[in-house]
């Protein structure tokens, strides 16, 4: 970290302001430059609260030059975190595939569609309960009827389930929910991120829609510091001026998350297109970029979904999503389990 500071500045000042950081166990070294003096601090400084800094009177300016967090730093921890769902793991070279309709609708819906995804392969089934929607006059899921709904799909087929949270009080009602999704509504909110680092199960984090790398990594922060290792970082998409897609699939996050930080990142290609016909291709371009997994929305009646029915894929068309990403992950040495 770097602190500008006013060239005349009292020397009992910067003593105060040197006093401080040391407290917390940084070094500091003073340069004095023709306009500025320039306040060098050597350290782990994740810690330090810049706000407070720039609010001395003396000081210009803050800069900070390395990242504000440290558990899911790849720096400090270069080891892949590998996730593992049952038998299956996302991360450190595994790929897996998520997949399942926007909402939990029936049970015979849920059921028949996670007999046949389980056919086709994939990693775990997804489907949401209580459902964040922009509009209260929307569907907004079965909410616990939704999760055991889930939860008997997961006993016919064995597939582990995947679903969203959105209020802490929720939890009880997915004791036998695998992994937990917070959803991109409610990366930031801190509260949840707490709660749910209390379980053991894995967290699977979405970006927010207008959150920057470092908020997410932050998010993600948050959930590790709170003693829960096991986070899924999931790229949904963001929001751009461009209204042609439902939002924009920032695929250059895949590779600069992956250098950053040692957490898995899947991307989710239905909510970043929000129309079937792009799914592929997105999906397609996630696994030659690097990300470890996908999440994908499937419906085998589009037309009748109550939730994000255009951009749903049937179970064919997932199907043959699944056997071109597996034809192209030997590019980035992954293999789908
Ligand atoms: C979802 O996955 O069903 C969902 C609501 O996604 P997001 O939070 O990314 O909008
Ligand atoms: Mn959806």
């Amino acid at each position: 970290m770097i602190i500008l500071l006013k060239k005349n500045t009292d020397d009992k000042k910067i003593k105060y302001l040197t006093g401080k950081l040391s407290a917390l166990r940084l070094t500091t070294k003073l340069t004095e430059g023709e306009n500025l003096n320039v306040l060098s601090v050597i350290g782990d400084t994740y810690g330090v609260d810049e706000e407070s800094i720039k609010a001395l009177d003396f000081v210009v300016g803050v800069k900070r030059v390395s990242e504000p967090f440290r558990l899911v730093s790849r720096k400090r921890n270069p080891k892949d975190v590998v996730i593992e769902i049952g038998d299956k793991k996302i991360g450190g070279g595994y790929f897996g595939v998520i997949a399942g309709p926007c909402s939990v609708e029936s049970e015979s819906q849920i059921i028949s569609l996670a007999e046949k995804l389980s056919k086709i392969g994939v990693t775990a089934l997804r489907g949401g309960a209580f459902k964040p929607r922009t509009s209260p006059y929307s569907f907004q899921g079965l909410g616990e009827v939704g999760v055991q709904l889930l939860v008997k799909a997961k006993k016919e087929t064995g597939l582990k389930i995947v679903t969203e949270i959105t209020d802490a009080r929720q939890l009880d009602l997915f004791t036998d929910v695998d992994v937990l999704q917070v959803g991109a509504r409610n990366m930031q909110n801190f509260e949840l991120l707490k709660e749910v680092a209390k379980t053991n199960k894995p967290i699977l984090l979405k970006r927010g829609l207008s959150s920057t790398v470092e908020e997410w990594l932050l998010a993600a922060e948050y959930v590790v510091s709170s003693g829960n290792k096991n986070v899924i970082l999931c790229e949904r998409g963001i929001k751009s001026f461009d209204s042609s897609s439902r939002a924009s699939l920032d695929i250059t996050s895949i590779p600069t998350v992956k250098e950053l930080s040692n957490l898995p990142v899947i991307v989710d290609p239905s909510h970043a297109s929000g129309n079937a016909k792009t799914v592929k291709p997105l999906a397609l371009s996630a696994a030659a970029v690097g990300a470890d997994g996908l999440m994908i929305e499937v419906h085998d009646e589009p037309s009748l979904a109550l939730s994000d029915g255009a951009q749903a894929v049937t179970t064919k068309e997932l199907s043959d999503i699944y056997k071109n990403v597996k034809k192209i992950l030997p590019i980035t040495g992954k293999t789908i389990n």
